[in-house]
């Protein structure tokens, strides 16, 4: 690799862009970051002196950018940014794998809802069989005391009915 492809793609990367990004791109990026680090925006001396280095990275950076679009991509030859197989490789694996990554991001998203619905689900339906069972055992519980009523009731009548025909014979 020459030393210019490598100030090149530093470039590019400076601007997270990838070799092979259009001009427009680049002036993009390039406005952007002219704006975010514009000495005026910061009151402290050293923030703006960190700010104007800033500036001073974007503005090289750019202008190598510059440099190469006007002159290898306007001659129409050749660019290593467009021609280099490396380049164009590398750019386009890292892109598919963002793709491939951010396509399995929104594959997980309505599984992950759909197991979240289920689960709030399942919670619902647990709550329910708690309330029932425990209306349950309530109903138990009052059987059980009617039974005990009745059987009390039952056992004192036996015993009157007893002492009744017991006193009349
Ligand atoms: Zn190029």
């Amino acid at each position: 690799m020459m030393p210019e492809d490598d100030e090149l793609k530093k470039a590019f990367s400076f601007f997270n862009l990838l070799p092979g990004a259009s001009i427009e791109d680049v002036h993009a990026q390039y406005k952007r970051r002219a704006m975010a680090w514009h000495p005026d925006r910061f009151s402290k001396v050293e923030q703006k002196r960190d700010a104007e280095e800033e500036l001073k990275l974007t503005n090289h950076a750019n202008d190598v950018l510059k440099e190469h679009f006007r002159n290898t991509h306007a001659s129409g030859g050749p660019c290593s940014c467009t021609a280099s197989k490396s380049f164009n490789e590398s750019a386009n694996r890292r892109k598919s794998q963002a793709e491939t990554h951010a396509q399995t991001v929104r594959q997980q998203e309505p599984e992950k809802r759909m197991a979240n619905e289920e689960a709030s689900r399942d919670g619902l339906a647990k709550a329910a069989q708690l309330a029932a069972a425990e209306v349950g055992v309530k109903d138990e519980n009052l059987r059980r005391q009617v039974a005990i009523y009745m059987g009390i009731c039952w056992l004192v009548l036996t015993a009157i009915n007893w002492a009744a025909t017991a006193f009349h014979s």
